[in-house]
């Protein structure tokens, strides 16, 4: 996960770390390289710009140059950028309502199905009580691939295979989620392979009619930069609640976890690095930004 971003910022940062003194022409080539792994990353230049301005700027409030260890004081000041890039303090998931409701969205193979079982796994660890809805009206194998992980992980699916009416399904699931006593359901939707206005529409119907108290959008960070664009779309058409980046176990730059926040303004809430049922984790930006800098 994100070996070249590490790798290259790290090679920036190396110079400065460890050097009793260094001068003003250091860290102006310090900062330089810091941007340019940025960009290598895909990060967008002016976001890049942003943050290296900041990183001067408390370089130089901060007296890195004649501080006593000014190479752990830049990196210090780095990662302290680089976690509000990503968003600053970590963001819980809204649970509210009876059942509360959880509505998952994306574009087709971002990974949702997967999620939502996951998702259902990890409220389940938590001793609550789960429900997921296989919403996905067009294909029939999303329902059996929502069918399989719900019985892994011992939570019951709801569907309706000859239904062809999202809001139907996802009431009727509900209702019985209220029924049987559960707490919280999972509605997966349908994606499409990319943004067209049929799906927004289906998607946006599902969320006024069933009011979720949670929205998420799930994205393949693998994408990068296109991550950040279908983020941008989704969001000014359903104004979600926060971002599960999947795929990240295979995204080596990082570009949409270091974009997305300053972009949407919506927060990262999960990152999925795995296709097993284990592979979630709640998203903290500052162990991600100390990561980032290994
Ligand atoms: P959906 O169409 O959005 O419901 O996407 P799926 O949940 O079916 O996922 C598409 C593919 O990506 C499947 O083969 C999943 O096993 C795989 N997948 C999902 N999440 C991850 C992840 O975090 N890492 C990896 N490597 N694969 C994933």
């Amino acid at each position: 996960m994100f070996e070249n971003l590490q790798d290259k910022l790290n090679k920036a940062i190396k110079t400065l770390k460890g050097q009793g003194r260094i001068t003003e022409i250091n860290v102006a080539a310090t900062i330089k390289e810091v941007r340019r792994a940025l960009t290598d990353a895909d990060v967008n230049y002016k976001v890049a710009k942003e943050i290296t301005d900041r990183i001067r700027e408390k370089a130089l409030d901060r007296k890195v140059l004649i501080s006593v260890e000014p190479g752990q004081l830049f990196v210090k000041i780095v990662q302290e950028e680089l976690t509000e890039l990503m968003g600053g303090e970590a963001q819980g998931i809204n649970i509210k309502g009876d059942p509360a409701i959880i509505l998952i969205a994306g574009l087709q193979g971002s990974g949702k199905t997967t999620f939502s079982g996951k998702l259902a796994s990890y409220l389940k660890k938590q001793g609550r009580g789960v429900q997921l809805i296989a919403a996905d009206i067009y294909r029939p194998a999303a329902i059996d691939q929502l069918k399989v992980l719900g019985e892994q992980v011992g939570v019951e699916v709801y569907a309706e295979p000859e239904n062809k009416n999202a809001v139907e399904i996802a009431q009727n699931g509900i209702a019985l989620a209220r029924k049987t006593g559960k707490k919280i359901v999972i509605v997966d939707t349908a994606g499409r392979l990319a943004v067209d206005e049929a799906m927004m529409q289906e998607i946006e119907a599902l969320k006024r009619a069933i009011s979720p108290s949670e929205t998420l959008f799930v994205v393949d960070s693998m994408t990068g930069q296109d991550a950040v664009n279908t983020a941008k779309t989704f969001n000014e058409r359903l104004n979600f609640d926060g971002v599960v980046l999947t795929k990240l176990d295979g995204d080596a730059r990082g570009g949409a976890a270091l974009s997305i926040k300053t972009v949407v303004n919506k927060p990262i809430k999960f990152i999925s690095t795995g296709e097993k049922m284990e592979a979630l984790d709640v998203f903290y930006p500052d162990r991600m930004a100390s990561r980032i800098l290994g």
